[in-house]
C-alpha cells in the first residue's frame, strides 16, 4: 500500500449546518469526501424543493417544470403519483389513495396483506408529516467531518446522545435541533466511546469561494466548491 491510502481513514461522519433554520445534521459515509459533498447537494435539493416526493410512493425525484412529480414506475407498473403535485404540496390524492388501500386491504390475504398493510403505514406517516408542511428554511453547509474508521457505528452513537434533540417534524431524518459544537461534542463522545478518538482526522470546513468554481449567474461573485453563492443563497430564500 503507498502512503497516500493511509492519508485518510475510510469512512466519514459529517456534520452539516443549517444556519437559518438552526438546525443541524449527522450523517456518514463510507467513502471519500466528494461523497459528503454528494449528500450535501443531496439534501439541499430536497431542502428547497427541487426534488421532491410522490404522493403515492414516496420515491423523492427532481420535479419537472411543471412542479409535478414526473412519470415514474414502480415494481414494473407506472405509479398513479406520476404527474402530480408532490406531497409536499398537497396530500389530497395520497389521502385518496390511502382510502383505496384501507379498502383493499380487506379483500386480500396472506403475504398481499402485509405487503397493503406496510404501504399503509408509511403511507400515512407521510400524509401526518407532510399535511401541514412548510418550506424549510435556509440551505445546509458543510460544518465539520470526521474522518473515521467504523463511520456507520460512530454515526448511530452520535444519534443516540443526541436522541432527544432530534427534530421529529423535519422532512427528512438525522435532523437535531442543537449547535454545531453540541453535535460535535457528540461526535467526539462517541468516537471516545468507541475508543476511535485518537485516530479519528477533524476537518473543519470553512466554506470558500474561488474562480475555479464558478460565478455567481446573479451577482457575478465566485461560487464555493458546491456551486453556492453565498451571498445570493441568504438573500433569495430569506
Ligand atoms: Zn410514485
Ligand atoms: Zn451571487
Amino acid at each position: 500500500m503507498d502512503e497516500s491510502s493511509y492519508r485518510y481513514p475510510c469512512g466519514a461522519v459529517y456534520i452539516f449546518e443549517n444556519v437559518k433554520a438552526q438546525r443541524v445534521k449527522v450523517g456518514m459515509t463510507i467513502l471519500s469526501t466528494t461523497n459528503v459533498l454528494d449528500r450535501l447537494r443531496d439534501l439541499n435539493n430536497i431542502w428547497i424543493g427541487l426534488k421532491a416526493t410522490c404522493q403515492v410512493c414516496g420515491g423523492r425525484r427532481f420535479i419537472n417544470t411543471k412542479g409535478l412529480v414526473p412519470q415514474h414506475v414502480v415494481s414494473g407498473v407506472e405509479c398513479p403519483g406520476g404527474d402530480r403535485a408532490p406531497i409536499e404540496r398537497e396530500v389530497v390524492f395520497a389521502e385518496q389513495h390511502l382510502q383505496n388501500l384501507k379498502k383493499l386491504v380487506e379483500n386480500v390475504t396472506g403475504t398481499e396483506k402485509g405487503s397493503v398493510t406496510r404501504k399503509i403505514n408509511s403511507l400515512e406517516k407521510r400524509v401526518k408529516l407532510f399535511r401541514h408542511y412548510n418550506q424549510p428554511l435556509g440551505m445546509w453547509q458543510i460544518s465539520t467531518v470526521y474522518h473515521t474508521e467504523r463511520a456507520e457505528l460512530v454515526e448511530s452513537e452520535t444519534h443516540q446522545i443526541l436522541v432527544e434533540k432530534l427534530d421529529k417534524l423535519a422532512p427528512i431524518g438525522e435532523v437535531f435541533c442543537c449547535s454545531v459544537s453540541e453535535a460535535s461534542k457528540a461526535v467526539e463522545l462517541a468516537l471516545k466511546q468507541l475508543g476511535l478518538l485518537d485516530a479519528a482526522e477533524k476537518e473543519i470546513n470553512i466554506p470558500t469561494t474561488s474562480g475555479e468554481y464558478g460565478q455567481c449567474v446573479i451577482c457575478g461573485n465566485n461560487l464555493t466548491a458546491t456551486g453556492a453563492c453565498p451571498d445570493c443563497r441568504e438573500r433569495l430564500l430569506s
